[in-house]
C-alpha cells in the first residue's frame, strides 16, 4: 500500500477545526499588533538558506531538502521562512517603500530530521517578522504577540525564557574567552562538540551530552561578558515585558544557534509535550539582512511550531470541543423525488448549508444521518405535502415541525 511520507503527516478533516481555530486566533493576534501576512514559494534557490541560515548550522549542515532540478539549478524546499522573508522584502524593495515592515506568515517547512514525537519533516510554523527598526520594544512585542497566542490557545504549562547575545564586537571577545577556557578540555568533548568548537562554540552550550554538559556547567557566560548597549538594550526589553505582565525567566544558556542572531533571544518553553518541547524560538538578527543583500535593515522575528502546539493543547486538555453543525437536512421519502430533492438543495445552497442523501437510505436512516450532522431543520420533502407544493419542517432542537410553502424556501 502507498503511504505519505515517514515524517510527514495527512491532516485529515477531524484535525481541521484544530487547525482553523488555532490560525483564526494567530490572525487576529496578528492583526492587533498590525502584522501583514506575506506568503511566499515552498521552494528557493540553494543558496539563500545556505547565506541566510549559515552553512554551520544543524539545518543547513544536515537538514535541507535540496535537490538539483532538472534544469540544473540547485532548490530547496524552505527549512524556515526569514530567510525568504527578507529575500522577499529585498527584492520587492518593501524596506524603501516603508521605514518599518510588520510581516506575519503561516507555512508549511521542510527538514529532513529524525522523525519522533513532536518532529516532522513537514511541519507548519506560524511566525512574525519586524524589519527597520533596532527598538527593543518590537523585541518586547515579539515576545509579548508569541505568549499572548499561546494564551489565547489556552495553554497554560509554557515559560518564556530569554537571553541576550550582544552585539558581534563583545560576542566576538567572550567567543575568545570561551575558547580559552575549553582549550585544555578540548579531548573531554563529545566529537560533535570539538567540530562545533571550531564552526560555532555557541552551540557547545545546546550539547545534550552529559559531559558536555558538565563541562559547559563553569564556562563563562556571555551575559557576564556583555557591552554596555547590549545591556542597555536587553534591560529594557526585561521592562517592557515586566510592564506588560508577561512572566519569564533569563537563561544565559539560550543560544539557539544561528550565526545572524544579535541581542535578544528568546523560547516560549512547554512542560505538555516531552523532549521536543520549544513551542516557540525567536530573536533579533540586526545582521541578516546585509547578509543577503546590500543594505542595512535591522530585523527581529519569531516562528513557532503548529503541530508541537497543538499536542501541547491536546494534553493540556484545551483543544476546543468541535460539534459538527449544518442548516438543513433534506429528507426524501420517496426514492424517485432525487431529482427534485437535488433542486431544493441547490436553492437553499445560496444561503445555508445543506445536505442530503446520495445512498438511497431508508427514511430512519436519514433521520439519523441529520443527527450526526447536527442539522439544526430537517426538510421533509415527499407525499402529499409535496403534491400541493409543500414540505414539513421540523426544528430539531425542540421537536417542533409545521409545513412550509416550498416556493418560500430561502
Ligand atoms: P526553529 O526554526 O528551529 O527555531 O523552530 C521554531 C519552532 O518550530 C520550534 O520551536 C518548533 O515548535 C517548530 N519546529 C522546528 N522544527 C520542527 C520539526 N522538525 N517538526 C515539528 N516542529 C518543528
Amino acid at each position: 500500500m502507498l503511504k505519505a511520507i515517514t515524517g510527514t503527516k495527512d491532516i485529515l478533516p477531524i484535525d481541521i477545526p484544530n487547525w482553523n481555530n488555532l490560525e483564526g486566533i494567530v490572525h487576529n493576534a496578528m492583526n492587533s499588533f498590525n502584522y501583514n501576512e506575506i506568503r511566499t514559494p515552498i521552494f528557493e534557490e540553494t543558496r539563500l538558506f545556505s547565506r541566510g541560515i549559515g552553512e554551520s548550522t544543524d539545518i543547513v549542515g544536515k537538514e535541507m531538502y535540496t535537490f538539483l532540478d532538472r534544469s540544473e539549478t540547485s532548490v530547496t524546499l524552505k527549512p524556515e521562512m526569514t530567510a525568504s522573508v527578507v529575500r522577499a522584502l529585498l527584492e520587492h524593495s518593501l524596506d524603501k517603500q516603508f521605514q518599518l515592515n510588520k510581516l506575519f506568515y503561516i507555512s508549511p517547512m521542510f527538514r529532513q530530521e529524525r522523525p519522533q514525537a513532536g518532529r516532522f519533516r513537514q511541519f507548519h510554523q506560524f511566525g512574525a517578522e519586524a524589519l527597520g527598526s533596532t527598538s527593543p520594544a518590537l523585541d518586547a512585542e515579539m515576545i509579548l504577540l508569541a505568549y499572548n497566542i499561546l494564551k489565547s490557545l489556552g495553554l497554560t504549562n509554557f515559560v518564556v525564557k530569554i537571553n541576550s547575545l550582544g552585539i558581534p564586537s563583545s560576542r566576538e571577545n567572550y567567543k575568545n574567552l570561551l575558547k580559552e577556557y575549553l582549550a585544555d578540555k578540548l579531548n573531554d568533548l563529545s566529537e560533535e562538540s570539538k567540530k562545533r568548537y571550531e564552526t560555532n562554540i555557541l552551540r557547545l552550550f545546546d550539547s545534550k551530552d552529559k559531559n558536555d554538559i558538565k563541562i559547559m556547567e563553569h564556562a563563562p557566560l556571555l551575559m557576564e561578558h556583555l557591552d554596555e548597549e547590549s545591556l542597555e538594550h536587553f534591560q529594557e526589553v526585561k521592562q517592557m515585558l515586566l510592564s506588560a505582565g508577561v512572566p519569564f525567566e533569563v537563561d544565559p544558556k539560550l543560544v539557539r544557534g544561528l550565526d545572524y542572531y544579535t541581542h535578544t533571544t528568546f523560547e516560549l518553553v512547554s512542560g505538555s509535550v516531552g523532549s521536543q518541547s520549544a513551542l516557540c524560538g525567536g530573536g533579533r538578527y540586526d545582521l541578516l539582512v546585509k547578509q543577503l543583500g546590500e543594505r542595512d535593515v535591522p530585523g527581529v522575528g519569531f516562528a513557532a511550531g503548529i503541530e508541537r502546539i497543538l499536542l501541547a493543547m491536546e494534553n493540556e486538555k484545551v483543544l476546543p470541543e468541535v460539534n459538527p453543525k449544518i442548516d438543513y437536512y433534506i429528507v426524501r421519502l420517496e426514492k424517485e423525488l432525487n431529482k427534485n430533492v437535488f433542486e431544493i438543495a441547490t436553492k437553499l445552497r445560496i444561503e445555508n448549508s445543506v445536505e442530503f442523501d446520495y445512498t438511497q437510505r431508508s427514511v430512519k436512516a436519514q433521520m439519523r444521518e441529520a443527527n450526526r450532522l447536527g442539522a439544526e431543520k430537517v426538510l421533509m420533502i415527499g407525499g402529499e405535502e409535496y403534491e400541493r407544493g409543500m414540505a414539513v419542517l421540523k426544528i430539531m432542537a425542540d421537536g417542533s415541525q409545521e409545513e412550509i410553502e416550498l416556493a418560500e424556501l430561502k
